[in-house]
């Protein structure tokens, strides 16, 4: 609460006032007037202002970001997967930095800080994820009533590099298919003739699947954590897919030597009754767990095929004499078939409008990530202007050396002569060589 205080001023012989009021940190502060009425109105505006920088309670003042997340995430809402995705962020990125931080004292330049260094190390995908799990729980104190404004507003982030999404060329492809056998070998080739998300592929019900019309309805998904289907794919939209004959074939020999049972998938339906079995099952019939897929089949056809890299992990020290164990990170993943899909498509000339139709993105903007693999790429006009003058300057080279040899070396004048570099923009060019080298050995 501002206050005022009445006390005299002995150098001047005079009884004056004092205005008193509290800072957002809650140091007391105060300045001294001639009237009563002049302190009073000061400290009552310093301490309104103080309130409505950062701290408008006291609750503020004590609750740790911790704690606040604790009863944030209880009560937002969200689908099981991205919660499991922000718990296992929130774990290794937010709370280590914010967990024991009053909120009150959370500040964008240190958010900012916090965001660059996430960055640094991991992807821009990732570095977006543990920032909006930080802003939006600050998002919920400012609609509290706790905090007047939110610390990450206006927090720069990175950009999801765009066109560096792995596609493999029919080659590779089929490096890796001659790799796997049965019904993996179908599923790859599904993943790879549809784009369909692995976890769309393995909620795939045989009854969705119309081989004589050549079409796939995408309705339910598989969440292997959860153990149970959900009622629609990730854009919350069903969508239908066309299949090629090929893959009908492919379809129909698969189902021939391996019948699904006809009633049920054996799994609870989140939404909708379940219509039956499923295209692809395990060895002992149960839905396929893509993550599992992924560090089972798919990586030793992977690896026998060579998509690889070796690397140390000095976190797994298990070799005799005490040096890291060399692991093998693979260079292609089963999303990567939902990749090569796309860039297949776009390659041929379909629209981008019509891919993120059959991909089922939400955005146009996820979809334009192929837009670099258009084969029209609209710069053709300008590939013709440049061919046209450096057909004109090559022209033009051609008829100087043609003059220079009829002068002859002996006479005429020396085509040399107008090569001598004046000495300032030598010495310049040389000053600038040196600076650009430097923040190049500095970043090394
Ligand atoms: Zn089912």
């Amino acid at each position: 609460m501002p206050s005022t205080e009445r006390y005299r001023d002995e150098q001047r012989g005079v009884w004056r006032w004092r205005g008193r009021y509290y800072d957002a940190a809650g140091r007391r502060r105060s300045r001294t007037f001639d009237t009563k009425a002049a302190a009073a109105r000061w400290a009552g505006k310093q301490e309104d202002k103080a309130k409505r920088g950062r701290r408008t309670d006291d609750r503020a003042a004590k609750l740790t970001w911790g704690e606040w997340c604790d009863r944030w995430f209880a009560a937002k809402a969200g689908e099981p997967t991205t919660r499991r995705t922000d718990t296992s962020i929130i774990r290794a990125h937010v709370r280590p930095r914010w967990g024991s931080t009053p909120v009150y004292l959370i500040e964008r330049i240190d958010v900012q800080a916090w965001v660059n260094q996430i960055a640094r190390d991991r992807s821009a995908s990732t570095t977006r994820k543990a920032f909006y799990a930080l802003s939006g729980s600050m998002r919920t104190l400012v609609a509290e009533g706790v905090l007047d404004a939110n610390p990450c507003t206006g927090v720069v982030l990175p950009t999801n590099p765009v066109g560096q999404e792995r596609f493999l060329t029919d080659v590779e492809a089929g490096q890796i298919l001659y790799h796997l056998d049965g019904r993996w070998r179908v599923l790859a080739e599904f993943a790879l003739g549809t784009g369909l998300r692995m976890a769309e592929v393995a909620g795939l019900h045989v009854a969705r699947v119309d081989l004589e019309a050549g079409r796939v309805y995408v309705i339910e998904t598989y969440d292997a954590v959860e153990g149970e289907m959900k009622g629609y794919p990730k854009s919350k939209r069903r969508r239908e897919v066309p299949l090629s004959p090929e893959l009908a074939a492919l379809l129909q020999s698969h189902l021939d030597l391996d019948p699904p049972p006809p009633r049920s998938c054996g799994k609870p339906h989140r939404a909708g009754r379940c219509p039956g079995g499923l295209l692809f099952r395990g060895e002992l019939g149960a839905p396929i767990d893509s993550h599992n897929f992924g560090s089972r089949q798919w990586k030793t056809a992977a690896e026998l095929a060579g998509f690889y890299v070796e690397r140390r992990d000095p976190k797994r020290r298990k070799l005799a004499d005490g040096s890291p164990k060399t692991v093998r990170d693979l260079t292609v993943h089963p999303h990567d078939l939902r990749h090569t899909y796309a860039s297949r498509l776009v390659q041929q000339g379909i629209p981008l409008e019509r891919v993120q139709l059959l991909l089922g993105h939400e955005d146009i903007k996820t979809t334009q990530r192929y837009a670099h693999l258009i084969p029209d790429d609209g710069w053709d006009e300008v590939r013709a202007a440049l061919s046209t003058s450096v057909t004109a300057a090559r022209a033009e080279a051609a008829e100087s050396a043609r003059r220079a040899a009829a002068n002859g070396p002996m006479g005429g004048p020396d085509p040399m002569s107008n090569l001598t570099v004046p000495d300032r923009p030598a010495r310049r060019l040389r000053a600038v060589r040196q600076r650009s080298d430097q923040p190049k050995q500095a970043t090394g």
